[in-house]
């Protein structure tokens, strides 16, 4: 029998401004990855209120496109400051339904804020170019308009930030949205909606709906959406891409990664192990962003996982809402199982345990494994090939930048990597060389800023304009250039 917590409760959608507790739809449980107690159910969508929501943006689309741009933003203001009001339990929230750490989940409640800081800005964003006379007495500007109603799907490990990747700047543009979290993760999501709708959003122009695949591609056929963004693994990535282009609709679908961390002989190795440690082990793994492949060249190997594996033994594992836990649990039992899987695989292939995450695991219901590295981990390995997505590091080692380069190069992914050196010259020509979308020098993770576009190469992005920063605008509006003469 599941334990479960005293309250349970079914997550509501958030349809044309009002809440829906659908008792009759299937429901999925969550569990609090520290305990494996309940905590909540959340209903799934069917295709009937996936085309109430859409409707509902596009009827409130009609009215938000002719509020001013100035106007809008003032919702997102008062957003802001709810969302700093409430950062703690946000963050509470997301540690229970998540796993990841206290400090994590602050952490990522603090970025999703800075997305919504940038988005109020959208006055100055969205403003277009002007020429005049481009012909004698003719004058030409370009002016952006919102597109109309637009989805957003998004994954399990940040529901806090993910989310606000896309509708603060899709609203702010004069858009409105329909919005389908991940389904293992609604409560932090619809805790930021409350907050938004007490903001004093119009009806309509921010709909909630939970669920599974179902839901999704109802969203994507539905031909009221004209705009889909995505972020999750690349299966679905690809699958979200190709079926809502050939849709006709706009697309940018962010995917999964395996990412690699270069250390050089010449790096300053404790700085170098903290930076690999947050990288590797933070948020369990689970983000996107995470270093898998620790790739030392030359002798940076020697004292590099010396330390390493002597820093690793000692974090501590643990609930994530516990003081001076620094790693917490995987968010679901499935996952566990698969990221414990992918450990078995990495010892049955041939490669070497320095730190084996299965014997340090706490005891008690929740989803736990410790932190793994694995040595001497070849090309070939299951370990070194796929997306693990979760504490497990290997490392393969090289001897040359010239070989690192070209390992990361024939990686199908390209979503994030850093070097780690004390030499310029490397850094820029690793910088320059690799076929990745964002690089860290001398940082573990080159996290996403709210101000600059987010996204990977090759098979981590599907899309052409990237999240957040000024590709937002681009995303999320249609340019129109006007060209006048008065007689
Ligand atoms: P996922 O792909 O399983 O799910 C993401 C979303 O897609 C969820 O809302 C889910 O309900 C929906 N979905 C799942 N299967 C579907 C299907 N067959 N058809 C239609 N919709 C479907 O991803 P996840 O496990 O929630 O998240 C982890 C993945 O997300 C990892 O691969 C990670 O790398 C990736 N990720 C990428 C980024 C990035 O910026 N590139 C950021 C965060 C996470």
């Amino acid at each position: 029998m599941i334990a479960s917590e005293p309250r349970v409760k079914l997550v509501s959608f958030f349809i044309d401004g009002a809440w829906e507790r659908p008792e009759t739809r299937s429901c999925g449980t969550i569990f609090n990855p520290a305990t494996g107690a309940a905590i909540a159910e959340t209903a799934y969508a069917d295709s009937s209120d996936v085309d109430r929501a859409v409707r509902a943006a596009h009827r409130a689309f009609l009215k938000w496109r002719a509020v001013p741009v100035v106007d809008r933003v003032q919702v997102l203001y008062r957003f802001k400051a709810l969302l700093e009001q409430h950062h703690d339990a946000l963050a509470a929230t997301l540690t229970k339904e998540n796993g990841k750490t206290r400090d994590d989940a602050r952490a990522e409640v603090h970025r999703a804020i800075q997305m919504v800081e940038v988005a109020c800005g959208m006055p100055s964003l969205m403003m277009g170019d002007s020429l005049n006379d481009v012909a004698a007495g003719i004058d030409c500007k370009t002016i952006r308009q919102p597109i109309g109603v637009c989805a957003g799907i998004t994954p399990f490990n940040f529901p806090a930030m993910v989310p606000m990747w896309m509708y603060p700047f899709a609203i702010a543009c004069g858009n409105t949205f329909v919005l389908k979290p991940s389904e293992k993760v609604p409560l932090t999501p619809t805790y930021a909606v409350e907050l938004l709708a007490e903001a004093g959003l119009p009806a309509g122009v921010l709909n909630l709906v939970h669920g599974d695949k179902t839901a999704v591609d109802a969203l994507l056929r539905h031909p009221l959406v004209k705009a889909v963004s995505f972020v999750g693994s690349t299966p679905v990535a690809r699958y979200i891409y190709s079926t809502a282009a050939a849709e006709g609709k706009r697309v940018q679908a962010l995917g999964g990664a395996k990412n690699h961390l270069i250390v050089m002989p010449d790096a300053d190795m404790p700085k170098t192990v903290e930076a690999i440690i947050g990288s590797a082990f933070g948020a369990a793994g689970e983000r996107c962003l995470a270093g898998s492949v620790l790739v030392p060249v030359g002798d940076a190997a020697g004292p590099l996982l010396e330390l390493l594996v002597e820093r690793t033994r000692s974090l501590s594992v643990g609930d994530g809402s516990q003081e001076g836990v620094q790693m917490g649990p995987l968010v679901t039992s499935a996952h566990c199982e698969r990221v414990a899987g992918y450990v078995e695989k990495g010892v049955a292939e041939g490669a070497v345990p320095l730190v084996d995450g299965r014997q340090s695991k706490p005891a008690g219901g929740g989803y736990f494994l410790g932190p793994t590295i694995f040595d001497r981990v070849t090309p070939q390995m299951t370990i070194a090939r796929e997306e693990i997505f979760g504490p497990v590091l290997s490392v393969m080692r090289v001897e040359t930048l010239d070989e690192a380069i070209e390992l990361v190069n024939r990686s199908p992914f390209g979503n994030a990597t850093s070097i780690f050196t004390g030499s310029g010259k490397s850094a820029r020509e690793y910088s320059s060389k690799c076929e990745v979308g964002m690089v860290g020098v001398n940082v573990g993770v080159a996290a996403p800023m709210a101000f600059f576009p987010f996204a990977g190469w090759k098979n981590s992005f599907f899309g052409d304009l990237h999240a957040h920063g000024k590709d937002a605008v681009g995303f999320y509006t249609e340019q129109k250039v006007i060209m006048s003469r008065w007689f």
